[in-house]
């Protein structure tokens, strides 16, 4: 009997109903040993930020590597200790959190806000003195570091929602003086996503030094610093780089950012930890060519199941996994890869060199465990895809 060989390497007796994820347990758990080792060579702490993908094997698995937890929303706060991550090892950011998801995160006990703005700061004041707790925060400092990235995912340059702006952290501090259900206990910073220059990095890590650099000198004590996450991947070439460079990223954090005796040093991760384990598995339905000779092969899946694409322009690199089992090779023509959705930005991959490609071909859209799953939608009324796990 045929089996069917998933890329990163998981089988199929039997090909189930497209479009589906498949997501390789054995590369996050070889990918979490990678992280959790080489953020333990500077005693580093990692929070999975589960925005990234909230399935509840891969949670289950992050949460077992001791990682903690970095939330954008109350519910996922809910969702971190419903997995099983300790209330001590969650962080919750946001921009634009609800009393309710305020409420709920404080009488969970975590281990701090990520607070956004001053008026945020108040609030959480507030709520906490009705509570009768004492919170601690953390300023999430807007560094105006402006990372090589998607500008839809940079969020650490003056002009973004993001953050409590540095030319703002005297009024925040002098706020802070004032509120006493809060105690600021660390400085948090994030400056986007999908960042593969480390240089970046450095360029954070300096002007963190000079932030905390600042508090100190106003006596104020900061018992953690936060770098947020954005490590980037190789969306290009996901079996030459199945797991990123996590040692050149916390190495250019070691070389560069200056932490106080006592300090702990902290990460927010998320599609380094999970984007390469995950594949989005679709069926060819049709395949027609335009007037001008273009020619489309019509998928199974769309920006329903995958939207970053659509979102952001994001490329991910697609294989015909029956051509490159086809006995005969197939000659190499010029596509266009699109989903079923009525919208013109439906469309995974535009004029890519790609094997003749026929109705009933099965094809793998790599790299999609992070901001794939998560992000679907019911648009045009369809129903979310399954996912199925490969545990070698
Ligand atoms: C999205 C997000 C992260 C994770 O970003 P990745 O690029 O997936 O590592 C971390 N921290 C905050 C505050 C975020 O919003």
């Amino acid at each position: 009997m045929a089996r069917y060989t998933m890329p990163t390497g998981g089988a199929f007796a039997e090909i189930p109903a497209t479009p589906f994820y498949y997501y390789d347990l054995d590369l996050l758990r070889r990918t979490l040993e990678s992280v959790t080792t080489e953020a333990g060579r500077y005693g580093y702490c990692v929070h999975y930020a589960l925005k990234a993908n909230v399935e509840p094997r891969i949670l289950c698995e992050i949460q077992r590597a001791g990682l903690g937890a970095d939330c954008v929303s109350g519910y996922e706060v809910a969702c971190a200790v419903e997995n099983g991550f300790p209330s001590e090892k969650i962080v919750f950011a946001g921009v634009g959190k609800s009393d309710r998801e305020i409420e709920r995160a404080i009488e969970a006990g975590i281990f701090a806000f990520n607070c956004e703005s001053l008026e945020e700061l108040e609030v959480i004041d507030a709520l906490a003195a009705k509570l009768g707790r004492r919170v601690d925060i953390a300023l999430r400092i807007n560094p105006n570091v402006r990372p090589d990235t998607h500008e839809y995912i940079s969020t650490g340059q003056a002009e973004s929602k993001f953050g409590i702006s540095y030319t703002e952290i005297d009024q925040a501090l002098a706020k802070l003086h004032m509120l006493s259900h809060i105690r600021i206990v660390g400085l948090h910073f994030h400056i986007g996503s999908q960042i593969r220059n480390l240089a970046s990095f450095a360029e954070l890590a300096g002007r963190v030094n000079e932030i905390a650099a600042w508090f100190a000198a106003k006596g104020v004590e900061i018992e953690h610093l936060n770098m947020g996450g954005g490590l980037g991947i190789d969306y290009e070439d996901p079996d030459g780089e199945p797991i990123p460079d996590f040692a050149g990223y916390f190495r250019m954090f070691h070389e560069n950012l200056r932490v106080e005796p006592g300090q702990t040093v902290h990460f927010e991760l998320g599609r380094s930890i999970v984007a390469q384990c995950g594949e989005l598995i679709t069926r060819v339905l049709y395949t027609k060519t335009t007037a001008g000779g273009a020619k489309f092969a019509i998928v199974d899946a769309g920006m329903t199941e995958l939207i970053r694409p659509a979102l952001y322009g994001a490329h991910h690199r697609i294989e015909n996994l029956t051509a490159s089992d086809a006995a005969g090779l197939r000659p190499m023509e010029v596509y266009s890869i699109a989903g079923p959705i009525c919208e013109s930005s439906d469309v995974f991959a535009r004029d890519i060199a790609f094997p003749e490609t026929r109705r009933g071909d099965l094809l793998a859209i790599r790299s999609t465990g992070a901001y794939g799953s998560i992000m679907a939608s019911n648009y045009n009324m369809r129903p979310l895809a399954p996912s199925y796990f490969g545990d070698r």
